[in-house]
């Protein structure tokens, strides 16, 4: 749903002018650093892009998820890493309080929040729980008026920068499953965390990761999401439904800039005498390209819209993001092809992506994951 197209269409010329005059000339010198410049970052606050998926009352953009998808099909067309400084804070991180927070919680952490005054991290995976999220192992023991967190979480986008944790932890250790674990928000400066140095990534040099560690964390009981024990799994369920249409705009995004790039090298390369888009091989890797493209970007509109709608959308979500994030793989590595050996070198941004992309097949659930929550969610469907 898009509830304004004219102040939709100023913020998206906003975005694509910044992609554009800011994000792009600056990509090169991210790799270098591994770091996104201060005056960047400072201006992604001023868009509001920190606030876009938090409610207008708590200071943020409030865009629908529809209005949210175009957003970042637009930003994403820069290198993933500078998606990943707002990507938390604008998904996993802060929805778990948008959605299931009590009104004191959001009013003490959404506005910064949406300013980008704090990052906030979402702290699910952890060592022995990855895809199987239900079996994590962090636990969090009510002692007064706190709990006592102790666990440790792995490859956590952001942590070095948070200034806020999603958590979740198990406070029923009688219950190994879902119904066990309950979410909390955590100051990042609260004694008993620190962090494992950054790991070394396969790509998105700039966007960083490590463990977070908790020993003896006393967390406030006002800090458990919604007040409630036992509801957390539900929380990040769905937090990450939505998640995925998020994460699926980003792969159109993605691909669009990386397709770009192809088509511009197929029609700039000469070999036997003419440009290599001449060659109908060359063409047929461009049209798949462009069909697969076209076919992500109806998919993840429809799924926002359906989800703005109102709708269940845990199916379409999860179609979205496998066939968005397999798609954005299918397009970096014909891009590669394309530009053959100089695709192989790094002054050549399709070389960069190639690398940057291959994540979204893996988080946020893996293609397999999601394979599994459709076939599972038409199977209930049809005994109904
Ligand atoms: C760069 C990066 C950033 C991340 N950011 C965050 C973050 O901010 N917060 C957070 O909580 N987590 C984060 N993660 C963790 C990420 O969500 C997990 O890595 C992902 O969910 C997969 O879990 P795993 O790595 O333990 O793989 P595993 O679960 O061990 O999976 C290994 C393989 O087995 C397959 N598999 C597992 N179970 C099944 C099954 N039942 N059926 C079929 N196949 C199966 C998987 O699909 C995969 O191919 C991040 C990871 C990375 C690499």
């Amino acid at each position: 749903m898009i509830r304004d197209q004219e102040s939709m269409n100023v913020l998206l010329d906003a975005v694509r002018r910044f992609v554009r005059e800011r994000l792009i000339p600056a990509e090169e010198a991210v790799v270098e650093t591994d770091e996104i410049p201060a005056d960047i970052v400072s201006d992604m606050k001023e868009l509001g892009l920190f606030g876009m998926s938090i409610p207008e009352e708590y200071g943020g953009l409030g865009l629908t998820m529809e209005e949210e998808a175009l957003t970042v099909i637009e930003l994403c067309m820069a290198s993933p890493a500078f998606r990943s400084v707002i990507g938390t804070t604008v998904g996993i991180g802060s929805q778990g309080i948008v959605m299931d927070g009590t009104e004191e919680q959001k009013r003490a952490w959404l506005p910064r929040l949406a300013s980008g005054e704090l990052i906030a991290s979402f702290a699910l995976t952890e060592p022995d729980a990855g895809s199987d999220a239900a079996s994590l192992r962090t636990t969090a023991v009510r002692d007064g008026d706190d709990y006592v967190v102790n666990g440790t979480k792995r490859y956590i986008t952001n942590a070095p920068e948070a200034g806020v944790f999603t958590l979740m932890a198990r406070t029923d250790p009688a219950n190994k499953g879902a119904g066990g674990i309950t979410a909390f928000v955590v100051d990042a400066r609260s004694p008993g965390i620190s962090f494992g140095t950054n790991d070394r990534k396969m790509g998105q040099r700039g966007a960083h990761t490590c463990d977070v560690i908790f020993s003896d964390c006393r967390v406030p009981a006002r800090n458990v999401i919604g007040a409630r024990e036992g509801r957390g799994f539900r929380t990040a369920m769905k937090v990450l439904d939505k998640g995925r249409i998020h994460l699926a705009a980003v792969c159109v995004g993605a691909a669009e800039r990386i397709l770009e790039e192809a088509l511009r090298y197929a029609m700039q390369r000469r070999q036997f005498g003419q440009a290599i888009g001449e060659f109908q091989l060359v063409q047929a890797m461009l049209a798949d390209s462009k069909a697969e493209l076209y076919a992500a970007r109806c998919m993840v509109l429809d799924a926002a819209r359906r989800r703005d709608a109102g709708e269940n959308v845990s199916t379409e979500a999860s179609c979205a993001k496998l066939f968005a994030s397999e798609m954005c793989g299918r397009i970096a590595d014909r891009a590669v092809q394309i530009h053959g050996g100089a695709g192989y070198m790094s002054e050549y941004a399709v070389e960069r992506f190639y690398r940057d992309v291959r994540i979204f097949r893996i988080y946020e659930g893996t293609s397999q994951i999601q394979q599994l929550v459709i076939a599972r969610n038409m199977m209930r469907e049809a005994s109904a």
